[in-house]
């Protein structure tokens, strides 16, 4: 489902080709792979990646502070995130804390709430006796991926989002980008948070002083991951 509607998105979208920062979303992108495919490897899991299909692409849109990873590792940059990310760094951030929502299934969590919510089926029920009900809508998969722009987007839970920093830090670190630019970068989005960026991006959300010190005591493991990685 996934990739069917990442196909879509490109399709009407502008996807960037050959510029420089295209190019080095799609370099970060692959140094995040294999950091994710080393982690599941350490911990004797490689095949719960098997169903992933990996591509980062980076869409034309300066007003849209945002990025997101659908189920499968589907990746969107918007270039409206891209002067707060600042450097390839700051890109890693946001790629790792991404990758990990995809990664722990919190879209597909949200995804169930919200079809059981609107239909009072749940999705796991839908799917396994072969789709007879409704199936999940296109705006429904894109909402839990944190896609799209003008539709009301959910915010992840303050859960959700403790996850994806942890995970996200020692996945950067893991690829050899210096986990210490994380906080600075919350700090810039926080910095920015009156613009129109979405909710996974709001500074509100979680409280911007929580997730400062929780990546700050999640920094000596991605420390240590980040010196290894050297
Ligand atoms: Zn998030």
């Amino acid at each position: 489902m996934s990739y069917d509607q990442y196909e879509e998105v490109k399709k009407e979208s502008q996807v960037i080709e050959g510029t420089d920062q295209s190019r080095m979303v799609k370099r970060v992108g692959t140094r995040i792979q294999r950091a994710v495919e080393q982690y599941f490897q350490e911990q004797g899991q490689s095949d719960y990646l098997a169903d992933y299909r990996w591509e980062f692409n980076l869409i034309k849109e300066d007003e849209t502070v945002n990025a997101w990873c659908m189920p499968g590792g589907k990746v969107a940059f918007y270039t409206g995130i891209m002067p707060i990310c600042k450097d390839e760094t700051g890109v890693a951030v946001v790629m790792g804390h991404e990758i990990a929502h995809a990664i722990a299934n919190h879209g597909s969590e949200r995804m169930s709430q919200q079809y059981a919510a609107s239909t009072g089926l749940s999705l796991a029920s839908v799917l396994l006796t072969g789709g007879s009900g409704p199936t999940p809508s296109s705006e429904m998969i894109l909402r839990a991926a944190g896609a799209g722009t003008s539709m009301g987007i959910l915010a992840f839970s303050r859960k959700h989002e403790s996850e994806a920093d942890k995970l996200g830090l020692y996945f950067m670190a893991m690829a050899g980008y210096d986990p210490q630019e994380a906080p600075k970068f919350w700090e810039r989005m926080a910095a920015n948070s009156s613009g129109k960026a979405p909710p996974e991006f709001m500074s509100t959300h979680p409280s911007h002083d929580t997730r400062i010190s929780d990546l700050n005591a999640n920094m000596p493991k991605a420390l240590a991951y980040y010196n290894k990685s050297k």
